[in-house]
């Protein structure tokens, strides 16, 4: 069987990582299968509607030191001013089944993942592994969506913001750009983008495959 699709999003905050992966993962494929979304475990506080274990697996520093020991994680960083890891119990054993992951990440993550997957335990899945950079269409933009999510602590935005631009520096990085100004036609090039991937002929060998049985011998 083929490993899944592995799609690391990123994106500066407030650029509609969050609007996008919803909007992909409530009907944005459009009846063609599901996607499973990474659950990130975070030692920040939830957001108002924020729920543990869909949102994100929120932890005590304490129990996030304990992953880092027993290395749990497929990556974790420090973002802004709270803790973010993908544990590898979240995406390598769905990946190995088959099954398609989206993932929510910062830069830093992202470039620790491309370093970490030449590793042997890891290393068959590479060539399943896609990056998406989210942009916003200016920074003014990014500004206005920043303070109008909330919560509004003007210090956390302007936080977020200052390190912005040299987020959105990396995007070298990525195999894909999207800008979200239209919400619509950002998810529909987001949904194509897997898609694609899902019709490569290398993903499509089994069924191909059964299909073909079906003209034997006609
Ligand atoms: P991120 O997950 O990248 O931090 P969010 O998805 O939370 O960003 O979006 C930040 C804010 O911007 C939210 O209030 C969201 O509703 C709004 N937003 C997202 N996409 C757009 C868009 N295309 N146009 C206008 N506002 C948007
Ligand atoms: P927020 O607090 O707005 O949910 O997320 C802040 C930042 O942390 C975003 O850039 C988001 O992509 C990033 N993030 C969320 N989960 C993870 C993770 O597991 N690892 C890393 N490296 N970053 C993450």
């Amino acid at each position: 069987m083929s490993p899944g699709e592995l799609f690391i999003l990123s994106a500066p905050s407030g650029a509609g990582k969050t609007t996008l992966i919803h909007s992909l993962l409530s009907g944005g494929l459009d009846g063609f299968g599901s996607i499973h979304f990474s659950v990130s475990h975070t030692t920040r506080q939830p957001r108002q509607g924020e729920v543990n274990g869909r949102d994100y697996h929120f932890v005590t520093h304490e129990d996030f030191e304990t992953m880092i020991e027993e290395e749990a994680f497929l990556e974790c960083a420090k973002v802004h001013r709270n803790f973010y890891g993908t544990s590898l119990a979240e995406v390598v054993p769905r990946l190995r089944a088959g099954v398609d992951v989206v993932m929510d990440i910062d830069v830093q993550g992202t470039e620790r993942i491309l370093q970490r997957f030449p590793r042997a335990d890891v290393a068959p899945l590479r060539a399943a592994v896609h990056s998406i950079f989210i942009i916003p269409p200016s920074y003014t933009a990014l500004a206005q969506r920043l303070r109008g999510r909330g919560p509004h602590d003007p210090d956390e935005v302007a936080g977020r913001l200052a390190v912005s631009a040299a987020e959105m520096r990396r995007a070298g990085l990525y195999d894909y750009v999207i800008v979200n100004d239209d919400a619509a036609s950002a998810s529909k090039a987001l949904a194509s983008i897997v898609l694609e991937k899902r019709h490569r002929r290398s993903r499509m060998r089994g069924e191909l495959e059964s299909i073909l049985l079906t003209f034997d011998e006609r």
